[in-house]
C-alpha cells in the first residue's frame, strides 16, 4: 500500500508509504483519497496526522508521469479535501517536503517538522510551477515577499528558517508524538491556509524577483511564469488562482524546456556503475594525491570532505608546503561560505598529510596523479607509485589529453590503471570522467564508481582518445570558433551568440579564465599527428607569441585593465584580419545565428562520432558531460537532448551544405547518418 492509515483512539495517522522518497505518483493520491474517505466514516477523532514512512516526507510529484494525460484523483483535489475537513490535519514532517509534498502540508491545518527537514517548492529547477496550489496558499500564509522568494528560486528550507517564515509552527524530533499531545484549542484556533486573507502587495517585490530570475535563470520559462502566479495571489480569490496555476503547470510540463529539465534530471540519477561491473571495490579510507596544485589541491579536498585520510605527494619541501597551503586555502574559504563546521574543518586537517616522500602514502587503497601533463612526469610518478603503493592499489590518472594506455604500459599491471578525469575547481564540478582503457580491470573501473557516491560526482564512463569525451568536443568547439573568427567575425560576437543561446560565457571568455597556454601545449603535442589536409587556424598561437595568455596576464582574447571587466581588443581583431590575409581568405559577416549554428553542429558531429567509436556508451552520458562539465545549457537538457530536438535528417542535411565549403571538417559522423536513414533519435543510438 502506497498510503497506510491506522487509528489510535481519537488519532488517525496516515503514512505515506511509497520507497525510496515517497514521490507522489497515481497510487498515492488514489490512497490518500480513500484515506480522506475513511476519516469522514470515523466517529470520534479529534485529528488526523498525516507523515511519511522513512527519512522523506514526499520529496514532490512523481516526475515519470509528466510525459502523460494526468490521472484523477489530481493532487490539488485530494489536498482541498484535506483543508476542507471537519477533523484537523496535521502534518508531521519527518523529512523532506518537497514540490506536491510542501503542498501537502499547506493543505493542513498545522505542521511540525523535524530538524533536519528541508521544506520547498522546487518545481521550476524541472521547468514548471507548482501545481497543486503552492502558488496560491504558499503567499496566503508567509506573505508576498518570501513566498516570491521560495517559488521563483525554486530552494527549499532548512525547519528552523520554516518557522521563522511562518511555513511551519514547530520543530521536534518525532514530530508524529508531538503532533498526537498537541493540545486540541491549539490546532482548532490555526486557520486553514486556503481560507486566509490574500497577501499584501508589497512594492517592489514583483519586479525585483523578476529580475532576480532573469539574472539567475536566464532564458528559462518556468520562474517567470511561477512569478506571475505568485502575484496572482495577492488579488484573485483562491479557487481562480488555482484554476490558472494547474492550467499554467499542464502547460509547461510538456513544454520543451520542462523535457529538457526532466531529462537531466533522470540522466543526473541513472549516473552510475554499468550493471555488467560487478567487481568489488579497493578500500579508499586513504588515498594519495600525487602534486598538490590546483587540481590536486581540490581533489585532496574533495576527498577529504568524503571522510577519506589523504597524504599528498609533492616534489619537494617548498612543493609540500604549497599544496598544504593550496589545501587550506580551500578549507578556509568552505568554513567562511558556511559550507563546512569548525569541526569538520578540525577534523580534515586531522585527516591530512603532505609529503615529498613517497613511503608516506605506503598504506592507500588508491591514488590519483594530477601532477604536470607530461608524459615523461606521469611514467615517473606512476613508477614511484607502484614501488611505494601495496601491489592490489588502483592507480588513477587525472590527465586532460595523454594517452593513458601508454602511461599504463609503463606499469607492471596494466589493470591497476585508470583515468579519473576532475574539473576545475576539483571540489566543487560535479562530473567525473571515469577513463576506461584498453587492460583497465573491472576493479580499477569499480572503485572509480565507488568513490563518485561518497564525493557527489556524476560519474560518466569514457573510452581513451584525444581529450575523453569532454576536452574532445570543446576543442572542436573551439576549433569552430576559431574558424569563423578567421573568416570574418571577432571573439566577442562569438561569445555573444553563445551566451544567447544559454551559456553562461563564450568559448573566449571562458578560455581567458583558464589560460590560453594549456590548449596551446596541446596543439603543439598533436603537431606530430595533426591530419596536415586538415585546415589549421594559428590566431591562438599569435596571441601565446604576443604573451596573450588570458586573464591571467591581464590580457587574452579580451583585455582586463585592472584585473576585472573585460573589455574588447582591437588588436585582437587585427590579428584575425592578418592572418586571414595571409591565408588569402575573403572575410564576410557571420549572423549570430550563423555563428551559433556552426559552432553547435561541430559539437554535434564530433560527439556523434564519440558515440561511433564507443569512446561514450550513449547519448545520455555526453549531455551529462556538456551540462555538468562544459557549462551547455541545463535547459537545453545537454547536447544530445538539444541535437534530437532538431533532428538527425536536418543536422546531416546541414553538415552536408557545409561540407560544400571544408568535406574533412563538416563531413557527417556515421551514428548521425544512420540515425537520418532510419528515422531515429541520438537517444536511441549506442
Ligand atoms: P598545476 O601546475 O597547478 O599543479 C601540478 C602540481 O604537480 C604542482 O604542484 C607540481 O609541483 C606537482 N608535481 C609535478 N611533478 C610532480 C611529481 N613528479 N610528483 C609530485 N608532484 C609533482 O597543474 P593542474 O592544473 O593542477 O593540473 C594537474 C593535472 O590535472 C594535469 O595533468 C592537468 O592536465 C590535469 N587537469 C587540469 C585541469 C585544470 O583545469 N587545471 C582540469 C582537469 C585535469
Amino acid at each position: 500500500m502506497s498510503v497506510e492509515y491506522r487509528r489510535d483512539g481519537a488519532v488517525a495517522v496516515v503514512t505515506l508509504n511509497n520507497p525510496p522518497v515517497n514521490a507522489i505518483g497515481h497510487a498515492v493520491r488514489a490512497g490518500l483519497m480513500e484515506a480522506v474517505d475513511w476519516v469522514e466514516t470515523q466517529e470520534g477523532l479529534s485529528r488526523v496526522i498525516l507523515t511519511g514512512a522513512g527519512r522523506t516526507f514526499a520529496a514532490g510529484a512523481d516526475a515519470r508521469e509528466f510525459d502523460a494525460e494526468p490521472v484523477p484523483p489530481h493532487l490539488p483535489d485530494v489536498i482541498a479535501r484535506i483543508e476542507a475537513s471537519d477533523i484537523p490535519w496535521i502534518a508531521a514532517i519527518n523529512g523532506a517536503a518537497l514540490g506536491g509534498g510542501c503542498e501537502l502540508t499547506l493543505g493542513c491545518r498545522y505542521r511540525i517538522a523535524v530538524p533536519g527537514a528541508q521544506i520547498g517548492l522546487p518545481e521550476v529547477t524541472l521547468g514548471v510551477v507548482p501545481g497543486a496550489g503552492g502558488t496560491q496558499r504558499m503567499p496566503r500564509l508567509v506573505g508576498l515577499k518570501a513566498a516570491l522568494d521560495l517559488i521563483a528560486s525554486g530552494k527549499p528550507v532548512k525547519a528552523t528558517r520554516a518557522v521563522e517564515l511562518g511555513l511551519i509552527h514547530g520543530i521536534a524530533d518525532d514530530p508524529v508524538e508531538l503532533a498526537t499531545h498537541l493540545d486540541q484549542g491549539t490546532i482548532e484556533l490555526t486557520h486553514r491556509v486556503g481560507a486566509m486573507e490574500n497577501p499584501a502587495p508589497e512594492a517592489g517585490a514583483v519586479e525585483a524577483a523578476r529580475a532576480t530570475a532573469a539574472r539567475r535563470t536566464a532564458n528559462q520559462v518556468a520562474p517567470q511564469r511561477a512569478i506571475d502566479l505568485v502575484e496572482l495571489s495577492t488579488r484573485t480569490p483562491l479557487a481562480e488562482g488555482m484554476a490558472t496555476e494547474r492550467a499554467t503547470f499542464l502547460e509547461l510540463r510538456t513544454g520543451d524546456q520542462a523535457r529538457a529539465l526532466r531529462h537531466i534530471f533522470f540522466a543526473e540519477r541513472a549516473a552510475k556503475a554499468p550493471d555488467w561491473l560487478t567487481a568489488e571495490p579497493a578500500e579508499t579510507g586513504t588515498v594519495a594525491v600525487v602534486g598538490g596544485g590546483t587540481m590536486g589541491a581540490g581533489i585532496a579536498y574533495a576527498l577529504l570532505n568524503a571522510g577519506r585520510s589523504v597524504v599528498l605527494l609533492e616534489t619537494d619541501a617548498d612543493g609540500v608546503e604549497l599544496a598544504k597551503a593550496n589545501v587550506e586555502k580551500i578549507v578556509g574559504a568552505s568554513l567562511s561560505r558556511g559550507m563546512i563546521s569548525d569541526a569538520k574543518a578540525d577534523d580534515i586537517r586531522a585527516r591530512f598529510t603532505a609529503s615529498d616522500d613517497y613511503g608516506a602514502a605506503a598504506g592507500a587503497g588508491l591514488a590519483i596523479e594530477a601532477a604536470f601533463e607530461s608524459m615523461e612526469v606521469k611514467k615517473t610518478v606512476f613508477a614511484a607509485l607502484e614501488a611505494a603503493l601495496p601491489a592490489d592499489a588502483i592507480l588513477a590518472t587525472n590527465t586532460s589529453y595523454l594517452d593513458i594506455d601508454e602511461i599504463a604500459a609503463g606499469t607492471s599491471d596494466p589493470s591497476r590503471v585508470l583515468g579519473l578525469h576532475f574539473f576545475a575547481p576539483a571540489h566543487i564540478m560535479r562530473l567525473l570522467e571515469i577513463v576506461r582503457g584498453k587492460a583497465t580491470g573491472n576493479r580499477a573501473l569499480a572503485t572509480g564508481f565507488a568513490l563518485a557516491r561518497p564525493l557527489r560526482k556524476i560519474p560518466v564512463l569514457a573510452g581513451v582518445c584525444d581529450g575523453f569525451i569532454g576536452n574532445r568536443i570543446l576543442a572542436r568547439y573551439r576549433e569552430a570558433a576559431d574558424t569563423v573568427m578567421m573568416d570574418g567575425s571577432t571573439p566577442w560576437e562569438i561569445d555573444e551568440a553563445m551566451v544567447e543561446f544559454g551559456y553562461a560565457m563564450g568559448p573566449y571568455e571562458a578560455q581567458d579564465l583558464s589560460g590560453l597556454d594549456i590548449a596551446h601545449a596541446n596543439r603543439r603535442r598533436q603537431d606530430a599527428t595533426r591530419d596536415p589536409n586538415r585546415r589549421y587556424i594559428p590566431i591562438a598561437d599569435r596571441m601565446v607569441e604576443l604573451g596573450k595568455l588570458g586573464k591571467k596576464t591581464g590580457a587574452g582574447w579580451y583585455r582586463y585593465p585592472g584585473g576585472n571587466g573585460k573589455v574588447d581588443d582591437p588588436i585582437v581583431a587585427d590579428l584575425a584580419i592578418e592572418e586571414a590575409h595571409f591565408a588569402g581568405i575573403e572575410r564576410r559577416d557571420f549572423t549570430a545565428d550563423e555563428i551559433r549554428e556552426r559552432l553547435l553542429l561541430a559539437m554535434i558531429n564530433e560527439a556523434a562520432d564519440i558515440l561511433h567509436e564507443g569512446i561514450a556508451a550513449n547519448a545520455r552520458d555526453i549531455d551529462l558531460v556538456t551540462v555538468f562539465g562544459y557549462g551547455f545549457p541545463r535547459w537545453r537538457g545537454g547536447l544530445m537532448h538539444y541535437a534530437d530536438t532538431i533532428g538527425a535528417a536536418r543536422i546531416v542535411e546541414k553538415l552536408t551544405a557545409l561540407t560544400a565549403e571544408d568535406p574533412l571538417v563538416w563531413r557527417p559522423s556515421p551514428v548521425l547518418v544512420a540515425c537520418a536513414r532510419d528515422g531515429r533519435s541520438l537517444a536511441d543510438a549506442t
